[in-house]
């Protein structure tokens, strides 16, 4: 089975998908660590943001062992992936990776924007994790406040927005739901009220015969 989970920034998709994962034993893939990966070695490099060739030379040949570099969750770490995530040829040069993890034996869940679109449009289960801009905007003011980061939260909601908007109306694989993706409102559920319907939507293609 493949399970694609999309949706915007502090929308909980990152929490849904790990649950996911550990309850039917999928591998699971954090996408954005790869656009976030990318976006940071070129800035360490020197690398512009905008540069289509020095940023694909980065992409095609990460290391996963970066993936888990704390450096990557940062606020800044994210807008940058959101810069190098417009450009074509940083997600041509994703794409394999993402494709093989997402058509390997035994299925795979994996999460981003595109998943359900563009990776694997034959996903079994989409989802689309959303909720109002506020209410993320809330959530990841106190995520900063926890890290001792000193941050309006009128400039994490401006923030937001900017990113939300660049992801959206970039050319190549908007952040878009696709049109048979189930859309999970998280703006007034609690995690646990949310990865409940995420098993709903799973149980649901399983009871059609389906198998994880
Ligand atoms: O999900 P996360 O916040 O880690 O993603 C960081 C950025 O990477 C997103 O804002 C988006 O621009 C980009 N991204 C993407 N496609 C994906 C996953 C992430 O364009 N599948």
């Amino acid at each position: 089975m493949i399970i694609a989970i999309d949706g915007t920034t502090a929308s909980g998709k990152g929490t849904i998908a790990k649950r996911l994962a550990a309850k039917y034993g999928l591998p699971h893939m954090d996408t954005g660590c790869l656009y976030r990966a990318t976006a940071v070695a070129a800035i360490r490099q020197g690398v512009a943001l905008d540069d289509a060739e020095g940023l694909q030379r980065i992409a095609a040949t990460l290391d996963p062992a970066a993936f888990s570099d704390a450096e990557l969750r940062t606020g800044e770490a994210g807008k940058a992936a959101s810069q190098v995530a417009v450009v074509p040829e940083v997600r041509r040069a994703l794409f394999d990776l993402q494709r093989s993890f997402a058509t390997q034996p035994g299925g795979a869940l994996l999460d981003g924007r595109d998943i359900g679109t563009v990776i694997a449009p034959d996903a079994d289960v989409k989802l689309w994790v959303d909720a109002n801009v506020e209410q993320r905007g809330y959530r990841r003011w106190r995520e900063y406040l926890g890290y001792g980061q000193i941050i309006s939260l009128e400039e994490v909601i401006r923030q937001m927005r900017i990113r939300d908007e660049r992801d959206q109306s970039r050319k190549d694989a908007p952040a878009t739901i696709a049109t048979d993706a189930i859309l999970i409102d998280t703006t007034d559920l609690t995690i646990d009220a949310a990865v409940e319907k995420a098993i709903a939507a799973v149980e649901a293609v399983l009871a059609r015969g389906k198998t994880v």
